[in-house]
C-alpha cells in the first residue's frame, strides 16, 4: 500500500494556508470566519486527488464538466464526495447530472431548470442550486442577465425539485481590484433586493484563488478554490 499522506502532504499545506488566509480576510472584513466555507475544485485531478483531499476532511468538490464527474463518482463511488457543478451546463447533461450531483452552481436559465427539474423527478432526487448570475461584461461568462433575476426567481417557484439557495458569479477578470469588487458587490446587491421581494438567498458563492478577498469583504459565503489548493492546472484546460 503506498502511503497516500507523504505523496500528498502539499495538500494539506496548502488547504491549511489557504483556509488561514480565507479566515485573515474574514477578520479583515469584520466577519466571523465561520460564516465563509471553502469550496475546493478538483477539476482536471483525477481521484486519486480527490481521495487525498478527503483524508483532509473534504467532502464536498466543485468541478466544471459533468464528463469528468462520471468518471471520478465511478472511481470514487460509495466514497461520500458531494460534487458540486459549478461549470456551464447543457440540458443534454441534465440526465448524469441528477443521478451525480449534489448541487448545481450554474442554473443560469429556464430551459436548463425545467430539463433538470425533469430527471430529478425521474430519479426522485432534489438538489440545492444557486443561480449563475452574469456580472461581467465578458463574451466568455456565462449566467442569467442580472435585470432578469426577479423573473427567473419567480418562474423557479413551479420546480419542487429545485431548492434555491442563493447566487454565483465569477467577477470580471481584471487587474484593477476595484472592477472586480464591483462584480461580487452587485451579486450582493441583488440578493439584498430579492430578500426586499420575498425570496431568501442566503448563500453567496463568489471569489476564486486570485481573487477571494475581494469576495469575502463583498459578503461572499462560499468561496471557490481550486489552483491554490491543488495547484496549477494544465493551461489548455479552461
Ligand atoms: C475553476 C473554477 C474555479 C476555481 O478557480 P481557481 O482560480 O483555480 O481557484 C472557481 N469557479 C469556477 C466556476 C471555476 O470554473
Amino acid at each position: 500500500m503506498t502511503d497516500v499522506s507523504s505523496d500528498y502532504a502539499y495538500l494539506a499545506a496548502n488547504w491549511a494556508s489557504v483556509r488561514e488566509r480565507v479566515d485573515a480576510a474574514c477578520r479583515a472584513a469584520g466577519r466571523d470566519p465561520s460564516e465563509v466555507s471553502v469550496l475546493p475544485v478538483s477539476k482536471t485531478f483525477g481521484p486519486e486527488v480527490v481521495r487525498a483531499a478527503m483524508a483532509l476532511g473534504l467532502k464536498r468538490f466543485g468541478e466544471n464538466k459533468v464528463q469528468e464527474v462520471r468518471g471520478k463518482a465511478e472511481a470514487l463511488a460509495g466514497e461520500g464526495v458531494e460534487w458540486v457543478v459549478i461549470g456551464h451546463l447543457q440540458t443534454n447533461k441534465a440526465k448524469d447530472v441528477a443521478r451525480l450531483a449534489s448541487e448545481v452552481q450554474s442554473l443560469d436559465r429556464i430551459e436548463l431548470a425545467d430539463a433538470l427539474h425533469k430527471r430529478l423527478q425521474a430519479e426522485g432526487r432534489a438538489i440545492d442550486v444557486l443561480i449563475e448570475v452574469k456580472t461581467s461584461p465578458e463574451e466568455s461568462k456565462h449566467g442569467l442577465p442580472a435585470d432578469q433575476l426577479p423573473a427567473f426567481l419567480d418562474a423557479l417557484r413551479a420546480y419542487g425539485t429545485l431548492r434555491v439557495r442563493g447566487l454565483m458569479t465569477l467577477a470580471v477578470q481584471s487587474d484593477d481590484p476595484r472592477a472586480v469588487r464591483a462584480c461580487f458587490r452587485q451579486l450582493r446587491e441583488l440578493r439584498d433586493a430579492a430578500k426586499a421581494q420575498g425570496y431568501e438567498l442566503p448563500r453567496l458563492s463568489m471569489g476564486m484563488s486570485g481573487d477571494f478577498p475581494l469576495a469575502i469583504a463583498e459578503g461572499a459565503t462560499e468561496v471557490r478554490i481550486g489552483t491554490a489548493i491543488f495547484g496549477r492546472r494544465d493551461v489548455t484546460h479552461v
